[in-house]
């Protein structure tokens, strides 16, 4: 994606992550996802008067989980607010949140990805704040019906500072995030069930400029591509106005994935816009040093670690460690393989990193699945690696088990089996294979041996064709140079 090349995008993205509780974060409702609507409330968070709210310690330590793993500062202290507005959706008439002192302030996230180069992306803060409902359209006559199962629901903003500068910092932005919430067990990442959401602030300015441009907010983003493309859409729509000699309007806009357009939703509040003020039904959140102790003690390895990890124990390269360490299912999965092969008496964790992130992850992705739902089995998969390294099949040969076992998702030794793959390493075999070949090409036999060297692939090509693929490589070279030579 690029812009005119005399302009830059400045951009900030706001994550909303839903977190992992069981219950909502000021009341005893369930969290569960697809109840029928308005079956999981309460009078808290109904916003009855006169009721009060009681904080779920489990959504301040997944706060805080969450803080130092992107290295932000935990405040002892913190604080939650009133944000008021009026909306169908939000029964109390104000959404409780925090503002001047959120749990976590100043982290920071490293990101890369592809065509991305190395780059930290600070992290403002972390505060949490409650869901709101949701207001129902369709199937409605004359009206509209809300459902309050997601009112109370806790959510962390994840703020990030303006660091990113093109669509694809900001998608390798929301990779990485999504991967540390996972890794955390803090939140599932969904973003098309809604429980990972982004809202992108996007301004331009011409490049060496020191001064921040208008920006705008862009909502309704449901996946990293939308995201990415959104941004760019806007970005070239401030750059038309400017060039025109027109000024940025600072507004919300929503982005419309059928009409591939961003168009405007309405002007931008600022903060005084919704009064906030402090939560008289909340006292003030104190931390102690001991509780901040107690979440680091249950710390994963993150995918930064693990990444290093990978790369010096196993020997990858710094691509493939990063693509192994997207997700911890998948990490898990790799070094599942890696031990299996050892167990099997071979030792080749390059190997195993190409047939994961190569040949299973591609399956994958044309199915449009996760490696929780691989139908080769990690162990399947280490098993199919050792037949390879004992030489039983050719690499070649490995690919058509491979398929079947994706397809059946059978034992490898029995497709091996079935399917009459062992590889030749019986020298006689191939030897009269090779014999074979020979006679029936003698006029290349001739003008090999006149110095046409480079036919030795063709002897080779006809060989593999005579046995099927099955002739193992190593010996066959071996045998067919013997045969030319003499
Ligand atoms: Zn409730």
């Amino acid at each position: 994606m690029s812009i005119d090349p005399a302009y830059e995008m400045v951009i900030g993205l706001e994550v909303h992550a839903q977190m992992l509780t069981q219950s909502k974060i000021f009341c005893g409702c369930s969290t569960a996802f697809g109840a029928p609507a308005n079956t999981q409330i309460c009078p808290v968070c109904s916003g009855f008067p006169g009721v009060l709210p009681v904080l779920n310690k489990e959504a301040v330590n997944m706060a805080i989980k969450t803080g130092l793993a992107i290295e932000g500062e935990v405040r002892m202290q913190s604080e939650f607010s009133r944000k008021n507005y009026f909306y169908p959706d939000l029964p109390s008439g104000y959404q409780i949140t925090q503002f001047e002192l959120p749990i976590v302030e100043h982290g920071k996230v490293l990101i890369e990805d592809k065509d991305v180069p190395a780059k930290v992306v600070g992290i403002t803060r972390i505060h949490m704040e409650v869901d709101a409902g949701k207001s129902i359209h369709e199937g409605v006559v004359g009206g509209t019906w809300v459902d309050l199962n997601r009112t109370g629901v806790p959510l962390m903003e994840i703020v990030s500072e303006p660091d990113m500068s093109t669509p694809e910092e900001a998608g390798a932005y929301l990779k990485k995030l999504r991967s540390i919430v996972r890794y955390l067990e803090v939140c599932d990442g969904n973003m098309e069930q809604g429980s990972f959401r982004c809202d992108a602030n996007v301004s331009v300015r011409k490049k060496g400029d020191p001064k921040l441009g208008t920006r705008c907010e862009l909502k309704n983003l449901n996946s990293i591509r939308n995201v990415m493309r959104a941004i760019e859409l806007e970005a070239e729509r401030h750059i038309d106005i400017l060039e025109e000699g027109g000024s940025i309007v600072q507004e919300t806009r929503l982005y419309d994935a059928n009409l591939n357009e961003t168009r405007s939703m309405r002007s931008k509040e600022d903060a005084h816009d919704y009064r906030y003020f402090p939560e008289p039904d909340l006292p003030l959140l104190v931390l102690s040093e001991q509780q901040i102790a107690t979440v680091k003690a249950t710390l994963p390895e993150l995918p930064d670690a693990k990444r290093e990890r990978f790369e010096t124990a196993y020997g990858l390269s710094h691509y493939d460690a990063s693509v192994l360490t997207t997700s911890r299912a998948l990490s898990r999965y790799y070094e599942t393989v890696v031990e299996q092969v050892k167990a099997g008496g071979q030792n080749d964790p390059k190997i195993c990193a190409n047939w994961v992130t190569v040949e299973l992850l591609a399956l994958l992705n044309k199915e449009n699945k996760e490696i929780e739902q691989s139908p080769v089995s990690a162990t399947n998969l280490a098993k199919m690696v050792v037949r390879i390294l004992d030489n039983t099949i050719s690499g070649k040969i490995a690919k058509e088990v491979f398929a079947s076992m994706f397809e059946s998702g059978s034992d490898p030794d029995t497709i091996i089996e079935e399917k009459g793959l062992k590889q030749i390493t019986d020298s006689g075999a191939i030897e009269a294979a090779i014999d074979k070949v020979l006679a029936l090409n003698s006029t290349q036999v001739e003008q090999y041996r006149g110095g046409q060297e480079k036919l030795f692939g063709f002897f080779i090509g006809q060989v593999m064709k005579a046995t099927q693929g099955k002739a193992n490589p190593a010996e066959l070279n071996k045998l067919l140079k013997q045969k030319l030579g003499g």
